[in-house]
């Protein structure tokens, strides 16, 4: 009887966000998720995947979950405490606490999901939540969920976290939570004078590190790898869906208590069903990939330093890093314009890569986020960098001024 007045009102804020200009489309591969995909209007190179280890189309892992169809079957039509866990699920959780150093690991069925059920369990109203500002939408939700105390710091300012810290003294149970990776930025948290703070004022620290685990730190373990200091992170959380073969699920991992505790009383894992065992299965292969992936490792790493060596010697303005996520701004009233001009210009280069502005990012902050993967050759990297110039030339945008530039 209503709708026909919630299509007017629905259709009106639809137009309001065309008019602003941040209405997003969604472009539609042809192929499997790949370094070279297809769009209906043909072959493109990509630029904008998670895909840093390029093991989303990876034959062992199709592989894998090819033969868990045949072996396990489609689906668990469970949750995981009725009857949704085979013992592939238990060896994969398993195997991530082997990876990770942690005592015990819990699957959900995306990071989301994790971050939105473990504050509520951990965290109630005598406890006090430290978080970077910048942090995941998934963990300005689930800290949301819970009814602790909330205190946000700058990101990646250590004053103004212990300023916080020093503001949340007397709760009972205290926790820092950061991004391992910022990924609008690309760049790190830093770990280091995180624990030592948290140390100093006993606080907890949990680290998101999806934008790091499999392919951060000598041995792909992720941040806390990277800084020294893994035996010093209480908790992660991260996600099987980048690095990591890029299909599905979640995970927290920590201490015993917590996971028993979690599987007790997470609401998305008591109420939501068990990852489909063929991704549980491909997932389990993409791990034993990331074993052996040093040179993928390498490789990515290489990719990302060239990018940005040529990005930077054609005049663009980056985001210094060292991530495979690397933004190139294009700051002012008129960069969020300009960034979508390029990227659509780039897709008719051949190169996919995606222009960010607010609210995503802050106002006046636009960029393309180009992300590398172990995937690119040499020759795909130096496309990209092409493909910017052509386009930036094609759309009359000048070079940014070289005080800018990293
Ligand atoms: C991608 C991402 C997530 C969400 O992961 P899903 O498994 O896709 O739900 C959560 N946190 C961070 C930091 C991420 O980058």
């Amino acid at each position: 009887m209503y709708a026909s007045e919630l299509r007017t009102d629905l259709a009106d804020t639809l137009a309001e966000i065309r008019g602003a200009g941040l209405y997003k489309t969604e472009r539609q591969l042809t192929t499997p998720q790949s370094a070279h995909v297809a769009t209906p209007a043909g072959p493109v190179l990509n630029f904008c995947a998670n895909n840093y280890l390029g093991l989303a189309d990876h034959p062992a892992v199709v592989e894998a979950a090819g033969a868990a169809l045949d072996e396990w079957g489609f689906g668990m039509a469970s949750v995981r405490f009725i009857c949704g866990t085979q013992t592939l699920h238990t060896e994969l959780e398993r195997r991530l606490s082997e990876f990770l150093g942690t005592e015990d690991t819990i699957l959900f069925s995306s990071c989301f999901d994790a971050n939105g059920g473990v504050f509520e369990v951990l965290f109630g109203e005598q406890d006090a939540i430290v978080s970077d500002e910048l942090n995941h939408a998934s963990l300005i939700d689930g800290i949301r969920l819970s009814r602790a105390q909330r205190y946000r710091y700058r990101n990646r300012d250590l004053a103004d976290l212990e300023a916080q810290l020093r503001a949340a003294e007397g709760a009972r149970r205290t926790v820092v939570v950061t991004d391992g990776v910022f990924s609008m930025d690309g760049c790190f948290a830093p770990l280091d004078g995180i624990c030592d703070l948290a140390e100093k004022y006993g606080a907890l620290v949990l680290v998101d590190d999806s934008h790091a685990v499999g392919f951060v730190g000598d041995d792909g373990r992720g941040t806390p790898e990277r800084f020294g200091v893994a035996d010093r992170v209480d908790l992660l959380t991260g996600t099987l869906g980048k690095a990591l073969g890029g299909a599905s699920g979640g995970y927290v991992s920590g201490p015993a208590e917590v996971v028993a505790l979690l599987r007790q009383r997470a609401r998305p894992y008591l109420f939501s069903n068990s990852v489909a065992p063929a991704v549980v299965a491909g997932s389990l292969a993409a791990l034993d990939l990331v074993r052996s992936s040093a040179d993928a490792r390498e490789r990515l790493v290489a990719n990302a330093r060239l990018f940005r060596a040529l990005m930077a010697d054609a005049g663009f303005d980056l985001l210094p890093g060292e991530h495979p996520i690397v933004p190139v701004m294009f700051p002012g009233e008129d960069g969020a314009r300009t960034a979508a001009r390029i990227a659509d210009r780039m897709l008719a280069e051949g190169v996919y890569v995606i222009a960010f502005s607010y609210p995503v990012v802050p106002r006046g902050r636009a960029r393309i986020r180009v992300q590398l993967s172990a995937a690119h050759s040499e020759d795909d990297v130096r496309t990209c960098v092409r493909a910017f110039e052509v386009a930036r030339d094609a759309v009359g945008a000048p070079p940014a001024p070289s005080s800018s530039r990293a």
